[in-house]
Formats: C-alpha cells, structure tokens, sequence
C-alpha cells in the first residue's frame, strides 16, 4: 500500500492543511453551539449568523398518520408533484411527475412561476381525478425562508440560479394560492410550507420514533432538530405554548460567516469561495458540499501539477476548467479497492491526463480522502454539537444527499468521529431518509390538519 509520507511527501505535507486535529473538532463544537445559541435568542436572532429558524412544525409523526396529501417540490434540479398515500407505518405510495422550469420562468417574473407551478398542479390532479377532493397540500420550498407561520413565509432571497422578481419579501403561500385561484379548476388546501431538513428529518421520524435530527449533506448542507419549545424565543408565546417541541431549521450551512472558522480553513477554500456566486456566504456549506468537494480536490491537484510534483510531464484544459471535476469522482476514485487505481486511471483520462503512474494515482486518491475526510469531520461536529444541545442520551439521524448516500467511506467517517466526540456518552443511529420533500411534506400535512 502506498504510504503518503514517503511516497509522496510534499502532496502529503500540503494536505495537512486540510487536517482538523480532536482539539480542532471540540472547539467547532463548542463555537456553533454559540452561534446556534444566538440563533435561537430573540436579542441575538437578527444578527445571529446561523439562524435557526422555527419552523412550526412541533409534532413529529406518531406511525398512525393516513390518508392522501399533496406535496410540492421546489428547489432542487427538478419540480416535482407528488400524491403521498399513507396506507400503514410500512405501506406509503407515492405518485410523483417531474416538470423541468424553464430558464425563462428561472429568472422571469414571480407570477408567471408560480401560474406555472399552478398549472402542473392542475394537470397532475386531472391525470389522478383529485382536482375537487380538496386535499392537504405541503410546499416543501428549498431557498431561505423566514417562516412566521405553519403555512406561511416570507421569502428571503433566491439562490440556485432562480431570481424571480416579485417574491422577495412575499408570503410564498399565498402566492401559490393566488395562481390556484387565477384558475379557478382546482381545490386544494395548503396546510404546510418546509424546508428539504425538515421533510427528511420527518420522513424517518414515520418509522424511527427516535429521530431528532434531519441532515442534507447534498449539492448544499443543512441541519434541523427538535428544540425544546421554551428556547425558541422567535416564537411568540414560547414559555406558555402546551407542545414542548419546535423543529428548527438551523441553516447551518452560514456557520463561519462571521469567521469563527477561520482558523480550519485552507488558501484554497479561500480560492473556491473566490470565485463561487457567493462570495463570503455559506463557510461550512463550502467545507461540506458536493457543490465544492470537488473543485477543491481540482485546486490542490492543479496547484502540485504547477509545481512539477504531480502528473509530471501532462497537462491539459479539462484540469484548468472551474468546477470541471466532479465531486462523484472523489466517491469514485475512493471506491478502488487498495493497490488499485483503475477508476482513478479512467477519471484522469476522462480529464485529458492519461497516466498509469501508481504513485501519481495514490497521491490523488489521498487528495481526495483529504477532503472529504474533512468534510465528514465537520459534518461529525454539526451531529455532535446537535444532540449535545438536546442533551439526548439515544437519537436517530435522517440524512439524504449525493455525498452521504454515495460517497463509500462518509457514512463510517461521520461513526468514528462522532463517537470521538461523544466519548460514549450517548447513542446514536445514522439513516439514510427517503424522500423528505414528497413523504415528509405529506407527514407534516398530516400532522398539522
Ligand atoms: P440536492 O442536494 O440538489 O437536492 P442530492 O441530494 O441528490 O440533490 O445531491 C446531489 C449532489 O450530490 C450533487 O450536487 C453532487 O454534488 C453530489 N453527488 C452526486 N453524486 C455523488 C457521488 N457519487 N458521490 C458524492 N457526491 C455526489
């Protein structure tokens, strides 16, 4: 087997950039319990930089919700319509159509997405003859949301390249309602907007009573939790509500905005986040994400290649190319058994280098472990600091997203390091949660009708 300090010293000494010692961990630990903390404190809140939003959900799934609800998707790659039937604890079925949003409608007036998504919608129901059954809708509804009500939120800001005009500062809700009415061919009730965390978070929670945490570590990272009602101070009315719990949408992916990660970070997140469309935005997110895992293995595997001390002797323009090098190449590239490179090989000749050099592909696949070891010891810590804020003994964790479900070594990664962090005191189970934005919209339907 390679050995990185011999065979490849300087790649091996640049990559401790990347390393993040126990002590390291503990301090990120103790920092976002802090801003997580601001977070949740009224005085605090509006210069909080994770926010922690409540999200009104305050009851989780008890295994006997039935019936059929609507669910929207907006966010992701696709926009989706779903009908969720909830038959038993084990027996839910799923009817769903993808619709592709136009770059026109992308970056269009607010009015003609939303007629759109009415119109999908409509279409939909017709095909299933439920456009007059009024059914239960939920609108998961994945951009920055300031929630002031189950149904209801005010929209921050666009991101993933939407920028309609006329939302920002809206009630989504009703904005969606006002395109259904514009038809007038279809009833239904909108009865909850979530965010992707929350979906996932009750989606396992259906079959995991236990679940207390929902984790995205996808294109983007995000954590929500259940909180303890009397320390959500956004909600009016906290200390005399009768439900003990709030989820909180923590919009993690913000933690080291205001530089409490500074002292983890490389020149080449700096480089990446240099030149992202979001400069000074979303620190951990860009630690963490499929979004950027990738294009920063790209900068350490450009920047040894510069310095003769990679690939020797090849160059070519793919390697150049901003975000050319995908973060599934790292979860292939890891995926070679020890001693063999043959995907390492292909994804280089795929980039324009062909090279059978072991040590040159040893190197890469410890570039690659690098990083993404780092990310899963960040995501340790956002697990970590959650359960010690609940002060759980046993909790389950709902997690979805590309890099957990198919990177090889994440899931292990995120085990071993939060039992360091842990040090046995308390348990924990990590689940890959399906289909937060159709079940768990349908789930918190079910649970606030
Ligand atoms: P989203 O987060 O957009 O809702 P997903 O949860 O499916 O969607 O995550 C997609 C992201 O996961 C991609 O942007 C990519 O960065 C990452 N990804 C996709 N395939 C892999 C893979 N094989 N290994 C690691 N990450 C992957």
């Amino acid at each position: 087997a390679a050995n990185p300090q011999r065979d490849f010293p300087e790649a091996y000494e640049l990559c401790k950039k990347f390393d993040i010692s126990d002590a390291n961990m503990e301090e990120i630990v103790q920092r976002l319990t802090k801003e997580i903390k601001m977070g949740l404190a009224k005085d605090t809140h509006p210069r909080a930089v994770v926010k922690c939003f409540i999200t009104y959900v305050q009851d989780l799934p008890t295994g006997k919700e039935r019936g059929k609800y609507l669910a929207l998707d907006l966010g992701g790659t696709n926009f989706r319509v779903l009908l969720v039937t909830l038959r038993s604890e084990t027996e839910i079925d799923i009817e769903s159509k993808s619709y592709v949003i136009s770059h026109t409608l992308m970056e269009g007036p607010g009015k003609n997405l939303f007629d759109f998504i009415a119109e999908c919608l409509s279409s939909f129901c017709k095909d299933y003859h439920i456009e007059k059954e009024n059914l239960p809708l939920g609108f998961t509804f994945s951009f920055p949301l300031k929630q002031v009500g189950i149904n209801k939120g005010i929209m921050i800001t666009w991101t993933k390249g939407f920028k309609c005009d006329g939302v920002v500062g809206k009630n989504v809700v009703e904005l969606l309602q006002d395109a259904i009415n514009r038809r007038g061919d279809l009833k239904v009730r909108i009865v909850a907007i979530l965010n992707d965390t929350t979906g996932t978070l009750m989606s396992c929670a259906f079959g995991n009573r236990n679940c207390r945490i929902g984790l995205i570590v996808g294109t983007g990272s995000n954590a929500c939790y259940v909180e303890k009602t009397s320390n959500t101070e956004m909600l009016e009315g906290y200390q005399t509500s009768n439900k003990p719990n709030m989820i909180v949408n923590c919009e993690l992916g913000a933690f080291g905005d205001n530089g409490v990660l500074d002292f983890i970070r490389t020149p080449y997140d700096n480089a990446v986040d240099k030149q992202s469309i979001n400069p000074k935005r979303q620190t951990l997110e860009k630690c963490i994400s499929g979004m950027y895992l990738g294009e920063l293995v790209r900068h350490v595997v450009v920047e040894l290649m510069g310095k003769g001390l990679l690939f020797k002797g090849l160059d070519s323009q793919a390697i150049h190319e901003k975000w050319r090098f995908q973060t599934s190449y790292i979860s292939d590239i890891e995926s070679d058994p020890e001693g063999s490179y043959r995907q390492a090989a292909m994804i280089m000749d795929q980039m324009g280098i062909r090279t059978h050099v072991e040590k040159d592909l040893a190197c890469l696949r410890y570039i690659c472990q690098t990083v993404s070891t780092r990310s899963a010891k960040l995501t340790s810590c956002v697990l970590a600091c959650l359960i010690q804020k609940m002060n759980t003994k046993d909790c389950s964790v709902g997690i979805d997203g590309g890099v957990y479900r198919y990177h090889p070594h994440y899931h292990n990664l995120l085990v071993e390091n939060m039992n360091k962090l842990l040090k046995g005191s308390a348990k924990f189970e990590l689940i890959v949660s399906e289909d937060g934005s159709g079940r768990g919209a349908a789930l918190i339907a079910a649970v606030s009708v």
